[in-house]
């Protein structure tokens, strides 16, 4: 159980079932692309903002210009920070320990198009580097442009050369896609996409490409919808993984991650102390479960809105007050949409407010909230840091909008390392599979990660936490039906 046996789990790839990617982290781009992870570090150089990254000429240590980023100068502070990364991704280095006789991903070449943090860049250079034996990036060494290449939406990775920077427009955006995709030379046969975009755009501009192209790994819900629909469409030309349903992404990055981070991006922008305050989620899906449980355990006083009665009665079980925003929309201090939804906080949620309460979205990119609504002559708008507004009503009253209603934690603080280096692991898993997987195994459709392969991703993790699994007897295994390496539940746990 402690090699990466995939080959033998191909029956349990099961095609996606009836509710297309309802639940998922939503860092697309096309929905979303002014959200991107920050960083508690900042590396400003104004000098050098003033001028387009595609305009200048920039040559890193290994005298290659293949790249493009807002000042290759700081280099060093990228690399500090991924070395601090790299301290908390210790499944992903265990992977490329594993895999290092079988090089499973020899002769890959993958361009991908994703958020650039020192964490995809640690998963990177791991899941991409001599470990695995494919080239993941092509030109730059991923390290030396990393601490540029955050911006607002997904950056693009390709080979070794990043073309990304915090701030790009549409234009550059897309024009960064393109640098990725057509190469002199060079030529990708896998793609790891996050939001769909790179997809969409080499089925817009280079559709020969996907003559080479033996698979795709998507990880966020747009993308996997849009996936769905090429799929339904006949027009999907070749296998892909959905990553964003699978359990350790769902649990991780949905749950765990918005517990850690909806702290941190309020005490952030606000300063706001939690003890004693009221606080309305709405939604306790994932997201919901995570923000309350953070929430309560600082003392917070929470409600919970829900449509859905077992969530209701969850939250109920919990020992959250069920309410409907209405009725407590006046007296509460924060309200925190987590539904995935539209116009959760309507205006006239947003008037009948207290003055100060604080006003943020946790779900999905930015339509939860109906700032556009707020946009109007009769309201003042103050901005008092950033991500931070006072909307202010004609009789004084302020209501305080984080991050114009996008992603609090995506706009307003970092994302936990740890939940990276597990979406990271999947994704590694993922591509592993759909590279090697013989001619025939995969149709042109979209796959769920099997069961076992999370669980392999889990089991990755737990020596970080010096935890100990259990083993079953034979006995035991018999008596619950299973095999004793797994899997160990289910596909729809
Ligand atoms: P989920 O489906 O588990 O939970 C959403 C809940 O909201 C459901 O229980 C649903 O019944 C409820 N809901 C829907 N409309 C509602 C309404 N009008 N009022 C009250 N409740 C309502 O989904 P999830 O995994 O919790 O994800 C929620 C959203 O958060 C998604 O858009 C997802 O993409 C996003 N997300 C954000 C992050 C982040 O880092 N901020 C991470 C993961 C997911």
């Amino acid at each position: 159980s402690q090699q990466i046996q995939f080959a033998d789990d191909m029956q349990e790839f099961t095609k996606f079932p009836t509710k297309t990617g309802r639940r998922s982290l939503s860092r697309s781009i096309s929905q979303s692309s002014t959200d991107s992870y920050s960083s508690a570090a900042s590396y400003t150089d104004s000098s050098d903002d003033e001028v387009s990254p595609r305009e200048k000429q920039q040559t890193n240590s290994k005298g290659s210009s293949n790249f493009c980023v807002k000042n290759i100068k700081q280099a060093e502070f990228g690399r500090r920070e991924i070395e601090i990364a790299e301290q908390d991704m210790s499944a992903l280095i265990s992977l490329r320990k594993r895999a290092q006789g079988e090089k499973p991903l020899a002769g890959a070449k993958i361009v991908g198009c994703t958020h650039i943090t020192a964490q995809t860049a640690v998963s990177g250079c791991l899941s991409g580097g001599p470990g695995l034996g494919h080239q993941l990036f092509h030109g730059e060494e991923i390290s030396l442009s990393l601490q540029n290449g955050r911006r607002h939406g997904a950056p693009v990775l390709a080979g070794v050369a990043v073309f990304a920077w915090k701030g790009e427009s549409e234009d550059d955006f897309w024009w960064c896609i393109d640098r990725c995709v057509n190469v002199d030379g060079w030529q990708a046969n896998m793609i790891l996409d996050d939001g769909g975009d790179l997809t969409h755009w080499v089925y817009k501009k280079y559709p020969s490409v996907f003559k080479k192209i033996r698979g795709i790994v998507e990880e966020s819900v747009t993308g996997v919808h849009r996936l769905y629909q090429l799929s339904k469409a006949g027009k999907l030309c070749v296998p892909a993984m959905n990553v964003n349903d699978s359990v350790t992404k769902q649990k991780f990055d949905n749950l765990y991650c918005c517990r850690e981070s909806i702290l941190d991006g309020l005490k952030r922008t606000t300063d706001v102390m939690f003890g004693g305050k009221q606080v309305v989620v709405c939604g306790y899906g994932e997201v919901g479960k995570g923000c309350c449980a953070a929430l309560k355990a600082l003392g917070a006083i929470v409600y919970v809105t829900e449509i859905d009665p077992i969530c209701a009665l969850q939250a109920c079980m919990d020992g959250f007050r069920v309410v409907k925003l209405s009725e407590v929309i006046r007296q509460v201090d924060v309200v925190i949409t987590c539904t995935g939804n539209k116009n959760v906080v309507t205006r006239e949620h947003l008037d009948r407010m207290k003055n100060s309460c604080i006003v943020c979205n946790m779900g999905h990119s930015n339509t939860e909230i109906d700032v556009t609504s707020l946009r109007m002559p009769e309201l003042t708008w103050e901005r008092v840091r950033s991500q931070v507004d006072h909307v202010i009503w004609p009789d004084g009253k302020r209501v305080v909008l984080l991050a114009e209603g996008r992603l609090l934690n995506l706009s307003c603080s970092t994302v936990p390392t740890f939940v990276l280096s597990i979406t990271a692991t999947t994704q590694a898993l993922a591509l592993i599979e759909l590279y090697n997987a013989p001619e025939g195994r995969y149709k042109q459709d979209v796959y769920l990660l099997p069961k076992k392969m999370d669980e392999y991703v889990a089991s990755l993790h737990l020596p970080s936490f010096d935890a100990h699994l259990t083993e079953l007897t034979d006995d035991q295994a018999k008596y619950l039906g299973l095999n004793k390496n797994g899997p160990f539940k289910p596909n729809y746990y």
